[in-house]
């Protein structure tokens, strides 16, 4: 199973569980500070979107860079920045 690695934002510690967890928040053992478990990624880097017209957040990956995807929900189209 591919665990979820992330980092605390203030103390730097590295944290690692299960994906399971995803979205759920955390507290930094060392330090205290409240965090959000990202969700697991497998691949490169991804930009997050929020459609114009219905408000509904997209991650789409990296090389979408420069073009324009189709908003699943209402098919308006969102640039990529
Ligand atoms: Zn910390
Ligand atoms: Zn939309």
């Amino acid at each position: 199973m591919t665990m979820i690695r992330f980092t605390c934002q203030a103390c730097h510690k590295r944290f690692k569980v299960l994906p399971d967890a995803a979205g759920q928040a955390f507290t930094c053992t060392v330090c205290g500070t409240k965090l959000r478990i990202p969700a697991p990624t497998t691949e490169a880097r991804s930009i997050h979107l929020v459609c114009p017209a219905c408000k509904t957040r997209f991650k789409v990956k990296l090389d979408k860079r420069g073009r324009s995807i189709k908003c699943r929900v209402c098919d308006h189209s969102v640039a990529v920045p």
